[in-house]
């Protein structure tokens, strides 16, 4: 049996950049935004059959495609944007889109794994494009080609490109690895046995927020792009540390011989912000899904299979009873009922197990894991 593995990458590029079509795109989406909230539509289907016939009169040489990626893409917009108002998230009243971003398809450009240029389709023809980065390309060689982003942020143009595919699963049984991610160290294992590594996340993300406090009381007006700089590093060097953990939990999960890794349903993680309220909660909550998703990646293109599983609860019941745990000396728990002391994340871990060979057993029918979809924060640090 086969699973798709998706990754999106982002390059750099470099030659004749549409610039015009930044700003026709934004337009476009701008009333097409406008047109949705007036009437209240959030389908593809709508959207487009509404307002493509005026659209194309308006824009004659744009190629069509351009007209639809913009109505899947106001629709998302426009989506999101009621989930997080009945969240009460935000505080406007209607949505707005103000990043430099244009949505290709695959009749608006293409991608040459040899040379790696880009072609895009534009209101004067097709341009060609350079990606840069090296060596970086070589793992999607061989990859499909899905959608993309052309992305113009303060120093330079970027494509975000989506890859994807189909790798071979190792057949199921029964052996997994679980994995409980915090803020400081992740913890991860089999029953027989249970690691931790430490990340110090915290610490880094802290030394960081403190360095752009500092500069932020300075007031001046040229700290913009020192800012956005530190943002950079930050986000790279916790980036360099998922990967570190990544590959380790996948190395352990082969060594194990386990077919399946367990992770943490994203559900119901908003509670775990609490911990640092001085710090962006946003930064916190990409973190761990940033991670989760690096390590899924990792682990299906093994063959691996990912189950995602409720975590209420796992550090605070008895894995062995499912008695309440008490508190235990540091970062301890102990079971009143049968005695069991362990330490709070191998707890965390088990739990995990456990939950995922109830739900083997319950159901016939093998567990899937959560497909993997483009997110909106995916495009969170391409603003403008
Ligand atoms: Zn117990």
């Amino acid at each position: 049996m086969g699973q798709t593995v998706r990754l999106t990458a982002s390059f750099k590029v470099s030659g004749p950049v549409p610039e015009g079509l930044f700003s026709t795109y934004q337009e476009i989406l701008t009333g097409l935004l406008e047109y949705a909230v007036g009437k209240g539509i959030t389908s593809f289907k709508r959207l487009k059959a509404g307002k493509y016939q005026e659209l194309r009169e308006k824009y004659l040489d744009l190629p069509s495609h351009y007209l639809y990626t913009a109505c899947q893409m106001a629709c998302s917009v426009y989506k999101s944007f009621r989930k997080l108002k009945r969240r009460g998230l935000v505080k406007t009243e209607k949505p707005t889109f103000k990043r430099q971003v244009v949505m290709l398809d695959d009749h608006l450009f293409s991608l040459d794994p040899e040379s790696w240029e880009a072609s895009i389709a534009t209101e004067k023809g097709r341009v060609g494009l350079k990606l840069l980065h090296g060596t970086y390309h070589e793992k999607f060689r061989g990859m499909k080609v899905g959608q993309a982003w052309l992305v113009k942020t303060g120093d330079g143009y970027y494509l975000k490109v989506v890859f994807s595919k189909t790798v071979e699963t190792a057949e199921q049984n029964g052996k997994a690895i679980a994995v409980d991610v915090n803020e400081n160290n992740v913890a991860f294992g089999s029953t027989d046995s249970i690691r931790n590594v430490e990340t110090r996340e915290r610490a880094i993300r802290t030394a960081y927020f403190l360095k752009r406090r500092r500069l932020q009381s300075k007031l001046r007006l040229n700290e913009k792009p020192l800012l956005a700089k530190y943002r950079g590093r930050e986000r790279r060097r916790l980036e360099d540390i998922y990967h570190k953990v990544a590959n380790e939990i996948v190395a352990e999960a082969i060594e194990a011989g386990a077919s399946v890794v367990v992770l943490e349903s994203i559900k119901n993680i908003r509670k775990r912000i609490r911990y640092s309220k001085a710090l962006n909660g946003r930064l916190n909550r990409w973190g761990f899904r940033r991670f989760q998703s690096i390590l899924e990646y990792k682990a299906k293109v093994v063959g691996l299979r990912v189950v995602y599983v409720d975590p209420r609860g796992t550090s605070s019941l008895c894995p062995i009873c499912g008695e309440k745990l008490s508190p235990n000396g540091y970062r301890r728990v102990r079971c009143s009922k049968c005695g069991l002391e362990e330490d709070r994340d191998t707890v965390a871990v088990r739990n995990l197990l456990r939950r995922y060979q109830m739900y083997v057993g319950a159901s016939s029918v093998h567990p899937e894991s959560l497909p993997m979809k483009m997110r909106e924060e995916d495009l969170a640090g391409y603003g403008s």
